[in-house]
């Protein structure tokens, strides 16, 4: 396992390592096997050790003793900009149940300081996947690689870079999912915390920390570190990870305790309870809504346009039975005999009649339903194409919590991730390029 330049850490009695399950070597506290990032946690102080040398890599307690907030954002958008923000976003989408538009609903919009883990850490990943040198003139996969060009090459490498600051919401009665979207913060507004310019609005108090939460804080690590990773060509034209053969470890992971304004609204509709969120700072709204007015007529629509394809289909199939259903007709009325007769007097007529039978036959049976299948499979595949629903809101790409401070590294390795010397090296250049690129949306 490469471990990070430089790093500081604490030797540990590896007395510690033998005695079965480990324990902390800072409050004796029995260690927690992080598997997946190399790693021990301790849930009691919440150091982080690495698992094969017991070397401290980083911490999920908060500084100055965590109870007293590092900082905070002041409000910038007030309780009536927040109203306005939320009718507004109502009215544009139309239509949703009276209780939106209520007074007594939107009297209820209340403003908080919420207490957020701002995590950073630097991030090591050792990647597999394939190298493409050469223009991709068609798909990424082609069906014919020998034609076009593409040298595809398995490879190995690993890349360093830092995450910086991405938040975690320390409260549960909020769902992730729609505090994440809120984001971001812009964090160059954080002031120093003093209680006494908080009075007006209250500041909520944590009620899960971090320790608590690795779970929910690697998982995000890791997705920003895959989108990251994707985004590095490691020497060659194009790279792409094999994303379950990635591995991904974290060194002088740390957490800050601070508290950023939101404006929060719930209301309760059809049973189901809506929590929404706007950012105090930037005004960005977050939240699910119940199907609107447009939406359900929309719906509608769309089941009449799959309703009139199921009758199109229907009329093809039966298209294509017609003229079967007349042959059989004809020989019905002509009779078999009839037929029989025919061949013996007239041969000849018969063998051309025959001919020209088969040749319209296979016009009819053959091409005709296979238009008629281009047709409907085209009907289908623009109808699916309407029924995409945009995806919900979720939290921010990578590129707005990478690091730009600190230099991104990439080098070759060997199959077990050491550096090759003689492999290339990648460092700051086109680290603005990677950024751009993580923070322009995906095209799939
Ligand atoms: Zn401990």
């Amino acid at each position: 396992m490469a471990i990070w330049d430089g790093t500081s850490g604490t030797a540990v009695d590896p007395e510690n390592i033998s005695s079965g399950a480990p324990k902390c070597p800072e409050c004796s506290f029995f260690l927690v096997s992080d598997q997946e990032h190399f790693s021990y946690v301790c849930r009691k102080c919440g150091a982080i050790y690495d698992r094969d040398t017991l070397i401290r890599t980083g911490s999920f307690a908060a500084g100055k003793g965590t109870e007293v907030p590092e900082s905070y954002i002041p409000f910038k958008i007030s309780r009536e900009e927040a109203i306005g923000i939320f009718t507004e976003h109502c009215r544009s989408l139309g239509g949703l149940p009276k209780i939106y538009g209520s007074a007594k609903t939107l009297s209820d919009m209340t403003g908080a300081y919420v207490p957020f883990w701002l995590v950073s850490s630097e991030v090591e990943v050792n990647a597999k996947g394939i190298g493409f040198t050469g223009k991709q003139t068609n798909t990424l996969y082609n069906s014919n690689p020998a034609e076009d060009g593409v040298v595809r090459q398995e490879t190995y490498g690993t890349a360093k870079f830092r995450l910086k600051d991405i938040p975690y919401d320390g409260e549960k009665s909020i769902p992730d999912r729609i505090m994440a979207s809120a984001e971001p913060f812009d964090l160059s507004e954080l002031k120093e915390y003093s209680p006494d310019e908080l009075k007006d609005i209250p500041a909520q108090k944590y009620d899960v920390v971090p320790v608590d939460m690795t779970d929910v804080i690697f998982r995000r690590l890791d997705k920003y570190a895959m989108q990251v990773i994707s985004k590095v060509d490691f020497g060659f034209d194009q790279f792409i990870p094999y994303q379950d053969q990635c591995l991904t470890s974290y060194r002088n992971l740390s957490v800050r305790y601070v508290l950023l304004p939101v404006w929060i609204l719930t209301l309760e509709y059809d049973g189901i309870r809506y929590t929404y969120i706007i950012n105090g700072q930037t005004g960005k709204l977050s939240g699910d809504f119940p199907e609107s007015k447009q939406e359900r007529s929309e719906q509608k629509e769309r089941r009449s346009a799959q309703n009139a394809l199921k009758r199109d289909l229907i009329i093809r199939i039966l298209m294509v039975l017609v003229p079967w259903i007349i042959i059989l007709v004809i020989i019905g009325i002509i009779g078999p005999e009839r037929i029989t007769m025919f061949f013996g007097y007239h041969p000849l007529e018969f063998i051309l009649a025959l001919v020209s039978a088969i040749l319209a036959g296979v016009l009819i049976f053959h091409f005709v339903p296979k238009l008629f299948l281009k047709k409907t499979r085209k009907d289908y595949r623009n109808f699916y194409e309407t029924m995409k629903k945009p995806v919900p809101a979720s939290e921010p790409d990578a590129g707005v919590y990478f690091d730009t401070g600190f230099p991104l590294r990439a080098y070759e390795t060997d199959i077990k991730f050491n550096s090759l010397e003689t492999g290339w090296k990648y460092r700051e250049t086109n680290l603005s390029d990677i950024i751009k690129n993580i923070e322009a949306p995906e095209e799939d």
